[in-house]
């Protein structure tokens, strides 16, 4: 591996030169601008983590392809164990940063790219494998971070990507020439994107025949001509822009992983970097396969989030002298006992994992969508919870600025202590935590990062096996034949 800690990381990104807007002006150096150096730092401790000799088990994998030692957020499953492992280590990486370290959207896009590709070539005899696996060591040597580019604008959602007035709303391949296509569109929402080194282009649903040009997987180094990042907007990022360390609840890493809006404005992709070209019929099972792979994610990334909640309100009520009451502590256990379940359906889809032809493992795709759907819901219970815990407190509280007046600063810091002994100082930087993580765009992203939770209802009443629910019932209660009609049509 090539870049062998964060710092390494950090310094990589500096040599790249991305064009990135943030509120109409262009980003230089993301690891330096105040609204995105918090979610590279992030990313970095996927870095640094792979570099301590505790976490190396979990953080790092020996590359089926290569047999070396590769940062397991490039690795191609090879086992339940190796599920297990993400997930072990997504939790872990959620409670070290308290957000989104970006890094595993680019995992799942090269674990669904990987095994759709065997298939595609097994059926047409096309090399897409072949050359997925070269670009993959590479980016398996040089230790670079991928963003999984999936989600197109979609335009009017009443219509498909071939029916839409503005055919750019899903990302298209406007030219084919002998050595490679033109492609053209742009995917939002995407985590990580302005500090990844390369994006991976998925289609964003399953296409029929008609889609043919919509159908195109490649991948694209970040700064590559034609490629335009707009880094969104996020609740709080004007703390950040200030650089207030106490107000921004979380100074050191993001709110959430940091989105951005990826423009294709006629970006050239050579043939070696083509890993789909208009084979429409297994794009539903790539979006699939990448949408379960993260899923799976969410009940571990986000109960490192709940972790370190439910850490957060636990010593603001002992810091209040409240710990001891027994709400507090019912509060607490239900928070714990929500996160515990979360993290069980995370191990759960693991273990039910299989191999799919490519032998890279899946995980099993209706446990990772209960996963998910859960966490549309846990996670907005504890973050209820650690609310009403923490009180009106972390929703009125004065400002950093007005802690440090010489004017006012007094009145803070005497009606905003707790328990003697504890600086009025740390009691408002825990209550900053507990809002930062409570609110704004970190619970919109888990209610829809990993797909709407309509998306997981979809696909858990597909998966729902209701013809062999119905025979089950339907043996216990003693009806034994298949429902033949009586003449006059009533059911025999
Ligand atoms: Fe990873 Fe979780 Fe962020 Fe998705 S939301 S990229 S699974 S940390
Ligand atoms: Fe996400």
């Amino acid at each position: 591996m090539k870049l062998k800690n964060g710092a390494a990381y950090i310094d990589s990104l500096r040599q790249l030169h991305p064009r990135i807007y943030y509120k109409g002006k262009p980003i230089m150096d993301v690891t330096r601008h105040p609204a995105t150096a918090p979610h590279v730092r992030a990313a970095a401790m996927t870095y640094a983590l792979a570099a301590k000799p505790q976490y190396k088990e979990l953080a790092t994998a020996t590359s089926h392809l290569t047999g070396r030692t590769i940062s397991r957020f490039t690795h191609v499953h090879q086992s339940v164990e190796d599920l297990i492992k993400k997930i072990k280590l997504l939790r872990v990486l959620g409670q070290k940063t308290g957000t989104c370290f970006q890094r595993c959207v680019g995992f799942d896009g090269i674990n669904a790219v990987y095994s759709v590709a065997y298939e595609v070539d097994r059926k047409y005899g096309t090399d897409y494998l072949e050359r997925f696996k070269t670009w993959l060591i590479g980016m398996q040597d040089e230790n670079k971070m991928v963003v999984g580019a999936m989600t197109d604008p979609k335009g009017d959602r009443s219509k498909g990507p071939v029916e839409q007035s503005d055919p750019d709303q899903y990302v298209r391949v406007v030219e084919r020439r002998p050595d490679g296509v033109v492609i053209r569109g742009a995917k939002l929402h995407m985590t990580g994107a302005v500090n990844s080194h390369e994006i991976l282009v998925m289609p964003t649903t399953a296409l029929d025949e008609h889609a043919r040009d919509y159908a195109i997987v490649c991948a694209i180094p970040i700064d590559a001509p034609g490629i335009t990042l707009i880094f969104g907007r996020q609740a709080g990022d004007d703390r950040r822009d200030q650089l207030e360390r106490i107000d921004a609840g979380k100074p050191r890493f993001g709110a959430v992983g940091g989105e951005a809006v990826i423009a294709f404005e006629d970006v050239f992709v050579p043939n070696e970097r083509i890993f789909l070209n208009g084979e429409t019929d297994l794009t539903g099972a790539l979006v699939y396969r990448f949408a379960a792979h993260h899923r799976a994610n969410y009940g571990a990334c986000k109960t490192g989030l709940m972790d370190v909640l439910t850490g957060a309100v636990s010593y603001l009520a002992q810091i209040q002298g409240a710990a001891k009451g027994s709400h507090i502590r019912d509060k607490v256990t239900e928070m714990i006992h929500l996160s515990e379940t979360l993290y069980s359906s995370s191990i759960a889809c693991s273990a039910e994992g299989s191999p799919t032809p490519s032998g890279a493992y899946l995980v099993d795709t209706m446990l990772a969508n209960v996963c998910k759907h859960n966490v549309t819901r846990f996670h907005f219970e504890v973050a209820r919870l650690a609310v009403d815990i923490a009180g009106g407190f972390i929703a009125t509280l004065p400002s950093e600025h007005d802690l440090d007046s010489a004017e006012v600063g007094h009145i803070v810091r005497k009606y905003f202590s707790g328990i003697a002994g504890i600086p009025v100082r740390d009691r408002i930087k825990i209550g900053r935590l507990i809002e930062a993580m409570t609110g704004g765009t970190a619970m919109v992203e888990s209610m829809h990062g990993a797909g709407s939770p309509q998306a997981q209802r979809i696909m858990i009443f597909r998966e729902g096996r209701l013809d062999e629910k119905i025979k089950l019932a339907k043996a216990l209660a003693g009806i034994s034949h298949r429902g033949k009609k009586k003449k006059g049509g009533a059911m025999a």
